[in-house]
């Protein structure tokens, strides 16, 4: 018996054995009382990876960035997102109802950046008519696609001229600098905040950090406390953050290839369908020929949902080609 190869998202990844002894060794105190040896470490490696003064830690990435909206906007006030973002599509509301701040969406474009041309346009004037324009949301990647640094330099400086903050939801920001093959900071260092995800392709069981300046990431701690965020002995998660960062960052390339391997075999079954970005592919059938498909899979013990399947490190290059092997058994006849 084979485990089921499981593509319907990198959160499924389990924390390997030298995660969980690092777990189980980590030093603790009360995270509160600001005694947790290994959370400020793990805050300290990630601010400084991203190029930031200091972290937060928290328990997921929605409260990640919920804490970055909560910090950066007062009630009132308005942030320009993308919209199908997750800040604002994936987070059940959250800014709105507990922060009182106002989406203004526009379309991703086809890179998964924002036109800034349109966002400048979007920026509402200091006039009681309207709400309060403060902040940019971000995201990298986007849909799988990575977003290169100049790009975000262009970002920071259409932020700068209209005196707006940048947030980047960089739940996998790190996908995008391996993907393009540059330093992290050159995506992150341009943003004000910075959320990344440790639960994703890193292969933590649980946490993100937000990154940022010292002063920001101090009004942000009081914000995470309120929402329930203030974890006490949480060194034994945070040690699995530090795990990650130090020995899963590099080899997400693995996870890359893997879907551009598994874009090649979808693609012979599927000519003209499927789409790779990052460690995702995607694969555009009709509705009924997608269930049917994931019903085949599941009878091969490969588990899907929907059109996106998400490679990770619990994935390996043999199990890619046992997914193909099933792609080639799939035959499809319309109701
Ligand atoms: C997963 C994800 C988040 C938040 O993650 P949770 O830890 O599941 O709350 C935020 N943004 C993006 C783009 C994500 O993919």
């Amino acid at each position: 018996m084979t485990a089921p190869v499981d593509l319907r998202s990198d959160t499924v990844t389990r924390p390997c054995a030298a995660m969980r002894r690092a777990m189980y060794e980590a030093e603790v105190g009360d995270d509160v009382y600001g005694e947790d040896p290994t959370v400020k470490l793990l805050e300290a490696e990630a601010a400084a990876r991203l190029g930031h003064e200091a972290g937060l830690f928290m328990p997921s990435g929605t409260q990640s960035n919920l804490v970055a909206l909560l910090t950066h906007c007062g009630r009132g006030d308005e942030y320009i997102v993308g919209a199908r973002a997750h800040t604002y599509w994936y987070e059940g509301g959250g800014a709105a109802a507990l922060g009182g701040i106002q989406p203004q969406t526009l379309p991703f474009a086809a890179d998964g950046s924002l036109d800034l041309a349109t966002v400048a346009t979007l920026i509402k004037p200091d006039d009681p008519h309207f709400a309060r324009t403060r902040l940019v949301c971000l995201e990298n990647t986007q849909a799988g696609k990575a977003i290169g640094p100049d790009y975000f330099a262009a970002a920071r400086a259409c932020c700068d001229t209209h005196g707006l903050a940048l947030h980047l939801d960089g739940a996998r920001v790190f996908n995008a600098a391996v993907a393009l093959d540059c330093p992290v900071t050159a995506i992150a260092a341009p943003c004000d905040t910075v959320s990344v995800c440790l639960s994703k392709g890193l292969g933590a069981p649980v946490g993100s950090v937000l990154v940022g300046s010292r002063a920001f990431v101090g009004a942000a701690r009081r914000w995470r406390k309120m929402v329930g965020g203030g974890m006490r002995q949480a060194g034994v998660i945070a040690a699995a953050g530090l795990y990650a960062l130090r020995h899963n960052v590099a080899r997400l390339a693995e996870d890359h290839a893997n879907a551009a391997r598994l874009a090649e075999l979808a693609a012979v079954r599927f000519p003209g369908a499927v789409r790779q970005a990052t460690n995702m592919v995607f694969v555009d059938l009709p509705e009924a020929e997608l269930v049917a498909l994931g019903a085949h899979l599941r009878a091969a013990d490969v588990i899907v949902r929907g059109n996106r399947w998400v490679l990770h490190k619990d994935v390996s290059a043999a199990d890619v080609e046992r997914v193909g092997r099933a792609l080639d058994a799939f035959t499809f006849r319309a109701a």
